[in-house]
């Protein structure tokens, strides 16, 4: 196929954002943690947006989300996910509080707004990116 010819591209890690992509490559989801205010906070920064200290820390995420939004992807904005359309873009809360932007692996007719999701991996080049599928009872622990 013309489409396999083309590389989806893979995320560039900054020394700030080094440490996450590490632990996804472990199936881990890492966010950092402020430890002046005690707040979460994602995407990987140098300082708190809440209250600019540097205080930050790593920690590791549950994993469980609800879906805040998302959009249908037909047109595909990269050649190489042509053949994955259509795909869902979604903005998910963490139940530690950062919002994320990332792929939901949900059936489209069955997508609801503020539904529980669980993070999922998936292996690109030498990467390890997270998705987010469905949370159900095999998944233990407890919802938001
Ligand atoms: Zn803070």
């Amino acid at each position: 196929m013309i489409s396999s010819s083309i590389e989806k591209p893979l995320p560039t890690p900054t020394p700030t954002s080094r440490r996450f992509w590490e632990a996804a490559c472990e199936k881990v989801l890492a966010i950092q943690r402020c430890s002046n205010c005690d707040r979460h906070i994602f995407y990987p920064r140098n300082r708190c947006p809440h209250c600019w200290s540097d205080r930050l820390d790593w920690v590791t995420a549950s994993g469980d989300a609800r879906l805040a939004t998302f959009s249908v992807i037909h047109k595909p904005g990269h050649p190489a996910f042509a053949e994955e359309t259509p795909y869902v873009v979604a903005l998910v809360d963490l139940v530690e509080g950062p919002r994320m932007l990332t792929n939901l692996r949900v059936p489209i007719d069955l997508i609801q707004i503020g539904m529980l999701l669980i993070v999922s991996w998936e292996e690109r080049g030498d990467f390890t990116l997270p998705v987010f599928r469905m949370k159900d009872e095999t998944d233990g622990g407890s919802p938001a």
